[in-house]
């Protein structure tokens, strides 16, 4: 019975652990979001580039032909579809195929077209001739190695010459194997031991280097000091080359350890505003009371498609069990999920199989349904001190001002506390938030 308790008690904690948790899982985050992008992300902004040397003219492309690429590389990027560069292609590419090469750090957020632009950088710097490795590129974990390798094998399509490995834990290879392929892919650890311990890779034969998702990478100590013992075994001449969706100053500190003489280009995101938003509260003692408040807002007004979110993935469970008793199509999103399946339920959501989202923290970011016109706060957003959590909250609800439509949200509160927190989030944006009263709902039609 003792052994049983305690294993109640683990499940339990389990269920109760916050979504903090995940917010470290920012590999993962990555991952959700290239399973669940098909496009690019659009942007108003305009690339800053900081040149290393700025005297020299700064070129930018409209077009594909005009980057002189191989045929079988254009073929490659034609065959994906893509029409023209991306905003940050349209400098970043000119700049990565120039003669001499240049290195480049460049920041702007996941799907806006990075991994394309540095996979058409290897490809074009290639020798096929030469069977050894020529690129390497590390990323922070297998399975974003995987999903760069695959964008490798699609743009190379019609340029079979050029060969992939991936140098990840797993793929054994006998001693003595010097490798023939000429790109390689893989994680820091696997990298470093196939160029120092296991030499099947001569780093002295590398022509360009790329480290993908740096600000991912720096979040584990040990990929910091591999990447760096990687960089080190390279020639001077390598051509350099970082990616990061953020640019916070630890990775800026450590990209400049990385890449000597950089070029900069850095695309801001797309600023969010609550201007469009109608943002509610409404007052509840119990999250029975909450849910109860809710099936009189859906029985109140039409509601195309809503995301609720909740504070744990306790909660989280809880309603989407409550929800589909009462015949609702619920959709559950949260952090014990295997990240496929979490993108398997975000593309059933956007394709709207189901009405109803109902989810943690970890889904908060990155992923942008446009037909949610609702957002309800089961649970106000708060950081692991119990201060809210403005930010998240700007991120669910907010819209960017291109795309934005009309949106509604409705913050649930339950207690001092958290109507505390709903007062300083109403501070903090300087925009009301009204009182709702879930048994006369006539106000928010
Ligand atoms: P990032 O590396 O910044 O996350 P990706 O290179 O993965 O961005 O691009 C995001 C999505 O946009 C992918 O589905 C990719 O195939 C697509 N894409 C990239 N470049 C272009 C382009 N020039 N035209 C159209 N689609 C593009």
């Amino acid at each position: 019975a003792k052994t049983e308790a305690k294993t109640e008690a683990k499940t339990e904690a389990n269920a109760d652990k916050t979504e903090e948790d995940d917010k470290d899982d920012k590999a993962a985050q990555s991952l959700l979001n290239k399973l669940i992008r098909s496009n690019l992300v659009n942007t108003t902004n305009q690339v800053e580039v900081l040149q290393r040397d700025p005297s020299s003219p700064l070129y930018s492309v409209k077009s594909f032909e005009e980057l002189r690429l191989k045929p079988q590389l254009l073929q490659g990027v034609y065959a994906m579809g893509f029409n023209r560069p991306s905003k940050i292609q349209e400098t970043a590419l000119p700049m990565m195929l120039a003669e001499p090469p240049q290195n480049l750090i460049a920041q702007s957020q996941s799907g806006t077209g990075k991994t394309a632009a540095f996979v058409l950088a290897m490809l074009s710097h290639v020798d096929p001739e030469n069977k050894w490795p020529q690129c390497l590129c590390v990323s922070p974990t297998y399975e974003l190695a995987l999903q760069t390798g695959k964008v490798i094998e699609q743009m190379g399509k019609h340029y079979p010459e050029v060969q992939l490995v991936y140098a990840i834990r797993g793929n054994k290879l006998e001693r003595g194997t010097k490798l023939q392929e000429q790109i390689v892919i893989g994680t820091p650890g696997t990298v470093l031991d196939w160029c120092q311990k296991l030499k099947f890779i001569d780093p002295k034969k590398i022509k360009v280097f790329v480290l993908d998702e740096a600000d991912v990478m720096i979040a584990t100590q040990g990929h910091q000091d591999q990447s760096i013992r990687i960089q080190r075994m390279l020639p001077k001449t390598c051509q350099m080359l970082l990616f990061s969706a953020t640019f916070e100053e630890t990775v800026w500190n450590f990209a400049k350890r990385i890449v000597p003489d950089p070029n900069i280009i850095k695309l801001k995101r797309e600023e969010e505003t609550l201007d469009t938003i109608k943002q509610y509260y409404v007052i509840c003692n119990s999250k029975e009371e909450k849910f109860q408040a809710l099936c009189n807002i859906y029985g109140a007004i039409t509601i195309a498609q809503a995301m609720i979110f909740c504070h744990t993935r306790k909660t989280a469970g809880w309603l989407a069990g409550e929800l589909s008793r009462e015949g609702h199509q619920v959709a559950l999103l949260s952090g014990e999920m295997q990240v496929e399946q979490r993108a398997a339920v975000i593309e059933r959501f956007r394709d709207g199989k189901e009405k109803v989202l109902v989810t943690t923290n970890v889904c908060a970011r990155g992923i942008d349904v446009e037909q949610v016109s609702v957002v309800i706060n089961f649970d106000l957003p708060v950081d692991k001190d119990g201060n809210p959590d403005n930010e998240t909250y700007l991120h669910r609800i907010g819209r960017t001002g291109r795309f934005g439509k009309r949106g509604l949200a409705i913050n649930m509160v339950d207690s001092k506390f958290s109507m505390n927190i709903l007062n300083r989030i109403q501070d903090h944006f300087n925009k009301k938030i009204e009182k709702l009263d879930t048994d006369d709902l006539d106000e928010i039609e």
